[in-house]
């Protein structure tokens, strides 16, 4: 059984108040809370350890950099990567990608070699391939969603070609909350002989992740949406792969020796990693590895796919709410809109009930066009989350609507 009030003893924030009423917080696809031991931990590294990793023969250098590689060694257990040298520190979600549209677009990526992306896709995963389609003369395809927030898949084939470089598809959605078939897109692209990247920023936090099994060629994911700091996210990439791909940014502990003639490269990881890395960042990723599993992943999967049942049955109740995807398989991300209420002054009102929900177009504007919004509001789930919480937010809804039906709005920001 989960202890959800155990759980929240592990993060002091959710014990906040917001305009005087207890905090909801229902913002965490955004970036979740952190436990008090993640910081704890990080804490304790500036205030006693801290020193550069990689570049010191001291005490203090040599401890960072060995919790620094140790943490690389939790993150590979955790994805089921083979290799710890597979695993890349970035800044994040956004960073690994354009890694990998720069890296291997330079390397593998040539006028008129198409990628494929989503209609779900968050922006981190559109942007760096407009840009690579700038760079190298590309094609940009998009493999459409269904109404219901699936993604269809019957037009994956037709979309993939002897041209098709690579896939790159969310492995959960940020909006719709869909889980993604990210194997069948696996197998289907890499029988047309491209690669697949997946992002898995709203996934590693609420699944089970083995990127062996699923065979992707790379996967990225972000730090501070799985209860870990900011600023740090990981790459991870086939070993293969990598070594084919040159080094994207230029300096220190990417290199082997530096000539003014010529450089070369350092081994897998650092090869992709130039630069003093967030170290301490990197630590607390580790610590927050060690919380989820101290939980267990299957566990929280079952916690939260039991939240998410709930608080979807309960906003369908409210007249004139429209849910955004119901895809069979889903995780605890659900975007909705109401009727003649604009989502920023639901979001607004709901910020004086002490609940933090999302508005807007999530960073996701085609989607928002392909449903005919220009934004939804998001109530995105964790753990720690309670029924009484999706109670709150049920209500809160239901005063918003009545507030704002019965006389014009006083919020000036349509
Ligand atoms: N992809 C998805 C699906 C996301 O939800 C997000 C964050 N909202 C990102 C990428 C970008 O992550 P980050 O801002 O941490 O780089």
């Amino acid at each position: 059984m989960f202890n959800v009030n155990q759980t929240r003893e592990d993060f002091p924030i959710l014990k906040e108040r917001v305009h005087g009423k207890p905090l909801v917080y229902l913002d965490n696809g955004a970036t979740t809370q952190r436990p008090a031991r993640v910081i704890e931990k990080m804490t304790e590294y500036y205030l006693r350890y801290n020193a550069n990793v990689h570049r010191g023969v001291h005490h203090l250098s040599n401890l960072c950099t060995g919790a620094n590689e140790r943490a690389r060694e939790r993150v590979r257990d955790f994805i089921h990567a083979r290799q710890a040298e597979e695993i890349i520190f970035t800044r994040g979600t956004t960073e690994a990608i354009n890694l990998v549209a720069y890296s291997y677009g330079e390397a593998f990526v040539n006028p008129g070699d198409e990628i494929i992306i989503t209609e779900m896709e968050h922006h981190a995963n559109i942007v760096p391939w407009q840009m690579l389609r700038e760079r190298k003369g590309a094609v940009l395809k998009i493999l459409p969603v269904r109404d219901n927030g699936e993604l269809a898949m019957e037009e994956l084939p037709r979309l993939l070609s002897r041209a098709t470089r690579l896939v790159a598809v969310t492995h959960v959605s940020n909006v719709l909350g869909t889980i993604n078939p990210v194997r069948q897109v696996i197998e289907a692209a890499h029988a047309a002989g491209a690669r697949v990247l997946v992002d898995g920023a709203q996934a590693v936090q609420h699944l089970p992740v083995d990127v062996q099994d699923m065979d992707c060629d790379f996967y990225a994911f972000s730090a501070h949406k799985m209860y870990g700091p900011t600023g740090v996210g990981v790459l991870y990439g086939k070993n293969e792969l990598l070594r084919k791909m040159p080094p994207w940014q230029g300096g220190g502990e990417m290199i082997k020796e530096v000539r003014f003639e010529k450089t070369t490269y350092n081994d897998l990881p650092f090869k992709f990693e130039a630069g003093t890395p967030d170290f301490i960042g990197v630590i607390g990723l580790g610590e927050a590895i060690d919380y989820l599993e101290s939980i267990g992943m299957t566990r929280i999967a079952a916690r939260e796919e039991e939240l998410a049942r709930y608080a979807r049955q309960q906003l369908k109740t409210i007249p004139g709410l429209v849910l955004h995807g119901e895809a069979p398989r889903s995780s605890p991300v659900i975007s909705f809109g109401i009727e003649g209420v604009h989502p920023l002054d639901a979001g607004t009102l709901l910020d004086h009930l002490g609940i933090a929900v999302r508005t807007g177009q999530m960073c996701a504007e085609p989607l928002m066009r392909r449903y005919g919004v220009t934004s939804m509001i998001r109530a995105s789930l964790a753990m720690y989350n309670t029924l009484e919480e999706i109670d709150a937010l049920r209500d809160g809804i239901r005063r918003v609507i009545t507030l704002l039906r019965n006389g014009p709005s006083t919020l000036q920001h349509r």
